[in-house]
């Protein structure tokens, strides 16, 4: 299939261009013109997840991936399950934590790393450079670590950070390199863009960056959403609402790419925290984002979310109907009662998903069934979670490993040369 720039319709690429360029001129994302709905989505959803992500994910990338080939990467992509767990008879959470950073992003992450590592090397180095504020640097750095001929960076922000957090990318080693910068994360992102303009840099060590404008994290995410239905009872799949906690809209992008190729989604609810520029948005049709405020779902604290105009675009195309999208933005307060109220029901969640659940909760009418992602482990988030229900959580095996192990980071001053000289020299 074909990828256009957004930005710039005579900009055409394939499937491997995109993945290796990440954005296109001007800053443009890539998308296909248009997405073809598969057939019999009955038979899909009784096949195995392998089998089934196999036929989705086949008309994407089938120019530059053999069938074997892509058979080989779903089975290392997929190797960690998506699972339904009902909170109640009509609500359930889908669980994207059982990966090995106990976040949805591992899905993208693994995914984009073994198609890179797949396309048949023209031994040009690959050096992946990252800023991350928490779940990105950690789900990258585990999806890459060991590969051949790519080298990874990330940047985050000195002590801005849990240490958990840290612990989870800055331990690894090897091709991991890790950097913690003095300034805050708007200082490490500005240092991945200067390196970005940099056109000899970038041609030399083969720059790339792996967040989620990358349109291979987005594919690998379409494929949970149909075995979320797949392990619905048959009698709740056709009245279903999914509510998403919403950042930079990577997940609900994917959840409406799955619904026109017709997997039976009857509505969307995006659930954002107090950073609320897309349930403002759909509101009053005026795009006006704020300055970003800190909140305890930390991970979706994005005021600029920058997957919002492939959303934007498969609704002026029509393939999309905004009648299927509704918003909404939760208050601090409001996250704690309803993980709160979560547990009530016997559940421990955490605060993203609970955002995603005050939304859904709210709106769910008689008849329907509703789904909000698990987009963490609770234990990602012990300490907050813990204050909040008044519980002790145990560390999952993950993270308790990382915990003891020695932190191998860098310490930079928020400084390009430093980086660059860094880069050249990996
Ligand atoms: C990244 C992240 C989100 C936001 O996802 P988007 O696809 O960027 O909207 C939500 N929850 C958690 C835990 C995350 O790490």
């Amino acid at each position: 299939m074909k990828l256009y720039n957004l930005k710039d319709e005579t900009q055409i690429v394939d499937f491997e261009t995109a993945v290796k360029t990440g954005l296109g001129r001007n800053q443009g994302l890539f998308f296909p013109k248009e997405i073809t709905p598969l057939d019999n989505i009955e038979q899909l959803l009784s096949m195995d997840v392998h089998s089934r992500n196999y036929k989705i994910l086949k008309p994407f990338v089938s120019s530059n991936l053999n069938d074997e080939t892509l058979q080989k990467i779903i089975e290392k992509t997929f190797a960690f399950p998506a699972k339904i767990k009902a909170v109640n008879n009509t609500e359930y959470c889908l669980e994207l934590f059982h990966g090995p950073t106990l976040a949805f992003k591992d899905f993208g992450a693994n995914f984009m790393a073994n198609c890179l590592t797949s396309f048949g090397s023209d031994d040009k180095p690959i050096t992946i450079l990252t800023a991350t504020s928490g779940d990105t640097g950690a789900a990258v750095a585990h999806a890459f670590h060991g590969l051949k001929n790519i080298q990874v960076v990330i940047l985050f922000p000195q002590g801005k950070i849990s240490e958990l957090q840290q612990k989870m990318f800055t331990t690894l080693g090897d091709n991991i390199h890790t950097i913690s910068i003095e300034g805050s994360f708007d200082d490490c992102q500005q240092l991945v863009k200067q390196s970005f303009d940099q056109r000899d840099l970038v041609n030399s060590v083969g720059l790339n960056s792996a967040n989620s404008i990358n349109i291979s994290r987005l594919l690998a995410q379409v494929c949970y959403y149909f075995d979320a239905f797949s392990q619905l009872p048959a009698d709740k799949r056709d009245q279903v609402v999914v509510s998403i906690p919403s950042g930079n809209f990577g997940n609900l992008c994917a959840g409406v790419i799955a619904k026109i190729l017709g997997l039976p989604i009857k509505h969307f609810i995006a659930a954002t925290n107090v950073n609320d520029t897309v349930p403002r948005y759909l509101e009053t049709g005026e795009w006006s984002p704020k300055e970003t405020i800190a909140t305890i779902s930390n991970a979706m604290d994005v005021s600029k979310p920058n997957n919002w105009p492939r959303i934007e675009y498969m609704m002026e195309t029509e393939q999309f109907a905004s009648s299927a999208l509704s918003g909404i933005g939760v208050s601090e307060e409001q996250t704690e009662e309803t993980l709160q109220a979560i547990y009530a029901q016997g559940y421990v969640s955490e605060p993203h998903a609970a955002v995603a659940y005050h939304g859904l909760h709210k709106s769910l009418k008689d008849g329907e069934t509703g789904i909000f992602l698990g987009t963490a482990h609770p234990a990602k988030f012990k300490s907050t979670v813990e204050d909040i229900l008044d519980i002790d959580l145990s560390l999952p095996k993950e993270l308790a490993k990382c915990v003891v192990k020695e932190d191998l980071s860098h310490e930079f001053k928020a400084d390009f040369k430093q980086l660059e000289e860094f880069l050249y020299n990996l």
